[in-house]
């Protein structure tokens, strides 16, 4: 982790344009975003910091760094229930903005060469049906999305009993789409590195800027990172001498900013207190992970990523020569705790969540892992989960007290990876419209439920 205490013994700046709390995927992306819309010129310059209260990306992205997170587009979950709520138009917008994001960070791989530096690979997603009562909603789920066109759902393709016996050694039904894993913290390494030097990040030689880009340089664009800079609180600052809009109040010192990005996750109500609420809230759930080897070599075992057990397990190799047995990252297990809900300690482990991941790649695979095998490694982290399943994205509902430049993109329900980063490009949109004075535009691939009350009502 090069940026892991980048800025931590720097003064901050008195003054800025945005401030972004977190420097997660959300918080990176949102400076990505902005970096792309002053390079652009629909900006002229800014001044921006990203203030991060532990290591640079430390907090969920730490818990992945030994391994890669699966980057794969969720065609039909829920689609029968989002279309009979908002009608097919607005339902395909959920795997829209997943379809948008996975191919968005594809294609900024490519253009910069980052395949090697960020471990991408390309695989495919392979959904293990283990309960016969889950096949039902799952075939209306598809069926759901193939009547509203589903862009990619024709790449969904039905396993057999036989077949997965046969092509994986597991004896479920299932089915199987385009997938990929790739290393998240080396991707939001990146990111960063590229918002602040577009040049400097770059290892391909292909021509760039890309079509549609002015060749400015980033020399308008000021970003910052600053970790071990915790904020405590941010408040307008009506009453102070600056004449931005809010006090960021920090363990360094006030900042005074004219945006404030909230890109906390789980974190988010200790600053905004409304996301406590029940009908706004984000709720803490601690994943476990564990780092278990194969028993066979890798050219005997499958390279595909799987999801079993209704989504509560989810498993794939790490890359290695074929010769050697593949040490496989298996999360989940949180229903035999049971569900680990409101639990924000990441420091412990969960002895039963422990066993239960111990003894289920054995269970499913039983010729490919040994019930003798001890994991390499087990962690925790905490996800952000919400009562509709999806993020909250926009501005910060607000009284007439408060200016209105707070926007928040929290919540993604294990699911940051195919969500946060396209998210975080509309907050950077609704930054740049509203200093432009123009209003701003929601884009196509994202959903309206997705947005927040004051950011809807506002459309
Ligand atoms: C074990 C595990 C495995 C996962 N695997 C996958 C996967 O394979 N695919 C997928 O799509 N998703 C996965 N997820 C979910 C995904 O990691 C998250 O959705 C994503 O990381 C959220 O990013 P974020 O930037 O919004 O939040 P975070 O990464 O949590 O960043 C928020 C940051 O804000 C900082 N912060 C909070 N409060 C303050 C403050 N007051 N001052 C300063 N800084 C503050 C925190 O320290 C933190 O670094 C997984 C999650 C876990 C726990």
């Amino acid at each position: 982790n090069p940026l892991a205490s980048a800025g931590s013994d720097s003064p901050v700046p008195e003054q800025v344009d945005v401030c972004i709390i977190g420097s997660g995927l959300t918080g990176v992306s949102c400076a990505y975003h902005l970096a792309q819309l002053v390079e652009s010129g629909a900006i002229g310059s800014m001044k921006l910091v990203i203030l991060e209260a532990r290591d640079f990306c430390e907090h969920l992205l730490s818990l992945v760094r030994r391994n890669g997170g699966q980057l794969v587009v969720g065609r039909f979950s829920k689609m029968h229930g989002l279309t009979m709520q908002y009608g097919a138009e607005e339902a395909i917008k959920s795997t829209a903005i997943e379809e948008y994001t996975v191919s968005e960070i594809r294609k900024i791989i490519r253009e910069n060469g980052w395949e090697g530096d960020v471990d991408l690979v390309e695989c495919r997603r392979v959904n293990l049906v283990f309960n016969p009562r889950d096949l039902g909603g799952i075939e209306s789920d598809i069926a759901a999305a193939r009547r509203a066109k589903v862009s990619g759902i024709d790449n969904v393709e039905v396993l057999t009993v036989e077949q997965a016996e046969k092509e994986y050694g597991a004896k479920y039904p299932g089915y199987r789409q385009p997938g990929n894993n790739l290393w998240p913290l080396k991707l939001v390494t990146k990111l960063f590195q590229h918002a602040q030097d577009p040049a400097a990040s770059r290892n391909s030689t292909r021509s760039f800027p890309p079509a549609g880009f002015s060749s400015a340089t980033s020399s308008s664009m000021d970003l910052a990172l600053y970790t071990h800079t915790t904020v405590m609180s941010v408040i307008p600052s009506w009453i102070g001498d600056s004449n931005r809009a809010y006090d960021v109040q920090t363990t360094k010192g006030i900042i005074h900013a004219d945006y404030v990005v909230h890109a906390t996750n789980v974190y988010v109500s200790h600053l905004l207190p409304q996301f406590s609420e029940p009908e706004n809230a984000v709720v803490p759930v601690r994943g476990q992970v564990i780092g278990t080897r194969a028993s066979v070599p890798r050219g005997e075992l499958w390279s595909d990523n799987f999801v079993g057990n209704a989504g509560f397990e989810y498993w794939f190799p790490r890359p290695c020569p074929s010769s050697e047995r593949p040490l496989i990252i298996l999360g989940g297990g949180r229903e035999s705790a049971p569900w680990e809900y409101n639990v924000t300690d990441d420091s412990i482990l969960d002895e039963t969540v422990g066993k239960t991941l111990r003894g289920f790649l054995p269970a499913v695979y039983p010729n490919s892992f040994s019930k003798d095998t001890e994991p390499e490694f087990e962690w925790t982290g905490i996800m952000g989960f919400t009562p509709t399943k999806d993020p909250y994205v926009g501005l910060v509902s607000s009284s007439s007290a408060r200016p209105s430049g707070e926007y928040v993109s929290v919540g993604y329900n294990g699911r940051g990876m195919a969500r946060a980063f396209a998210c975080a490009e509309a907050i950077a949109q609704m930054i740049v419209a509203k200093q432009n004075g123009k209003t701003w535009e929601r884009p196509p691939w994202l959903p309206i439920w997705y947005l927040t009350e004051q950011t809807r009502t506002g459309l």
